[in-house]
């Protein structure tokens, strides 16, 4: 893990505090129709080099993600899937269970990497417990959590030996939370950025429009290089070819640090998702 430079390629992987390598570019289902849509998506974004998949339990898609990839041709090995263990599926037995049936659904023996949805109240700790036992057997190479406040992860470090691999959470420039960004560095936590694209509600802003028109890119190629600048996994989604193609195309320009400071300026603290600040 750590901050990467600018010699990043669609092939950079970031190394994990276990040591498994995740490629820092990934392509996010969430809201991609389960079947055709998923499928067309994960087969489009394989022919432009992506071999990082993010799915969930709950966007439905986990068995179209593993049959695009399987179609694909390209070997287990050389592909990243994460998936999610969902709020219902909590506790220690049943996260142990829904690992079981996501593994079924994908069609695959291990996943590269499994996250805690969300941070439960009550739930979130025996469901941790769970995780690692799936670290240990195999089932997964690397466990994390996703939507975890500095708080929820000092909880989970001050009651468990194992750190989670991963973070993945809401970032962007409009929600720049810079203290967890720090806090997840300095635990060797990944932190990864969903919604990196602000769901397209910040695409039109007159700074981010600035700097891609003096960059000759677009407004979104412009937040996913901001986020791999700052150390991050970024997982962008599209269902469009030529939007997946351009999201992809973030590896042969470098953000100066000007441009970087004005995008670093931008936080609003926006939330397009659910808000985890005030979960106990
Ligand atoms: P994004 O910020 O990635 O934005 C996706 C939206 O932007 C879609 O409407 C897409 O439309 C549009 N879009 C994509 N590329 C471009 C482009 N180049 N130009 C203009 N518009 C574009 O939002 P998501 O919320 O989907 O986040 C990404 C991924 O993060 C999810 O798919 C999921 O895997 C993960 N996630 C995880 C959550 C969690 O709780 N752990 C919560 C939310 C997301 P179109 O498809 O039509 O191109």
């Amino acid at each position: 893990m750590g901050k990467l430079q600018t010699e990043l390629s669609i092939q950079s992987k970031a190394r994990l505090n276990i040591g498994v390598e995740i490629p820092v570019l990934g392509l996010g289902v969430y809201q991609t129709s389960p079947g055709r849509s998923t499928q067309d998506a994960v087969r489009t974004a394989i022919g432009f080099g992506y071999r990082h998949f993010d799915t969930a339990r709950i966007y439905g898609n986990e068995a179209d993600v593993g049959e695009a990839i399987r179609d694909s041709g390209i070997s287990r090995e050389d592909v990243f899937i994460t998936t999610k263990l969902w709020n219902s599926d909590q506790g220690f037995d049943s996260t142990i269970r829904a690992c079981e049936s996501s593994l079924k659904r994908i069609g695959v023996d291990f996943l590269d990497l499994y996250l805690i949805h969300f941070p439960v109240t009550g739930l979130r700790q025996e469901s941790w417990r769970a995780m690692k036992k799936l670290l240990v057997t195999g089932k997964c190479r690397a466990v994390g959590v996703s939507n975890f406040t500095i708080r929820h992860l000092d909880e989970l470090l001050s009651r468990s030996d194992l750190v989670p691999a991963v973070n993945q959470v809401e970032f962007n420039p409009f929600l720049y939370q810079r203290e967890l960004l720090d806090y997840c560095h300095a635990k060797k936590i990944q932190l990864e950025a969903y919604s990196p694209l602000t769901r397209g509600e910040r695409l039109n802003h007159p700074k981010v429009a600035r700097i891609a028109a003096q960059i000759s890119r677009n407004p979104a190629q412009v937040l996913i290089r901001w986020g791999l600048q700052h150390g991050l996994v970024v997982i962008p989604k599209s269902t469009r070819e030529q939007r997946i193609r351009e999201n992809s195309q973030v590896f042969d320009f470098h953000l100066s640090n000007d441009h970087m400071q004005i995008l670093d300026s931008l936080n609003e603290d926006l939330r397009t998702n659910w808000d985890p600040s005030n979960v106990a």
